[in-house]
């Protein structure tokens, strides 16, 4: 099983989730900026694995992020369907991963810990400094890699999915954190890709 050194914070790719054959919605808040957003930050054992749903006597309780709910709304909505607000998703992460951390982390913590590493990394600034937008454009993965190092300082893992034509197209990013939730590091281990050599990036 191993320690919990990896941490993976993981984004997602707003345009990319919305362009599969299962629709999206926006949330209820309206349509949420052509940028990177937080799917979750998961307590995760050095060979990938991951303990889930720790400790069903901490579910979740909005009440303890009320102070930065609208910057949940803003940096960690939801894209499923029906339309929300973010509580469910939040729900889900905080009791499937975020329990697993609980020892670490209150709720308020883990939930303004995702927040902090949002601000602190700008993804969509390190591709078009490269050249790389969300144009609908196809890129080279091994550029889209290199950008992203360069801008992270480690190598995320890239995570691709296919629109509704079965296109390759880049979903999600793995960035990988210590323990104390705010240092970035070198992923011990890599999730499954998906992407093959050139993939698209989606307007959003
Ligand atoms: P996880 O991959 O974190 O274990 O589970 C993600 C769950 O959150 C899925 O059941 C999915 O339906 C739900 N969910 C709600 N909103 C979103 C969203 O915007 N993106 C993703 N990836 N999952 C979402």
């Amino acid at each position: 099983m191993g320690s919990y050194r990896n941490r993976p914070f993981m984004l997602q790719w707003p345009g990319s989730y919305c362009d599969t054959s299962s629709s999206c919605c926006y949330p209820t808040t309206g349509k949420p900026a052509s940028d990177f957003s937080i799917h979750g930050l998961w307590p995760n054992y050095n060979n990938g694995g991951y303990p889930s749903s720790c400790d069903p006597n901490n579910p979740f309780d909005i009440s303890q992020v009320s102070d930065i709910e609208s910057q949940l709304q803003t940096s960690w909505d939801s894209l499923s369907c029906p339309s929300s607000d973010g509580t469910s998703f939040w729900t889900h992460e905080w009791d499937k991963h975020g329990t697993c951390a609980e020892s670490l982390f209150s709720q308020h913590a883990y939930f303004q810990s995702a927040l902090n590493l949002r601000s602190s990394v700008n993804p969509l600034g390190g591709l078009s400094a490269a050249g790389i937008n969300p144009d609908d454009g196809a890129y080279s993965l091994t550029a889209i890699q290199n950008a992203l190092t360069s801008s992270l300082g480690h190598t995320p893992g890239v995570q691709c999915s296919s629109d509704a034509s079965g296109n390759n197209q880049l979903y999600q990013l793995y960035i990988c954190v210590a323990t104390d939730a705010s240092t970035l590091i070198d992923c011990p281990v890599f999730p499954t890709s998906g992407c093959s050599s050139t993939v698209l990036f989606p307007s959003f």
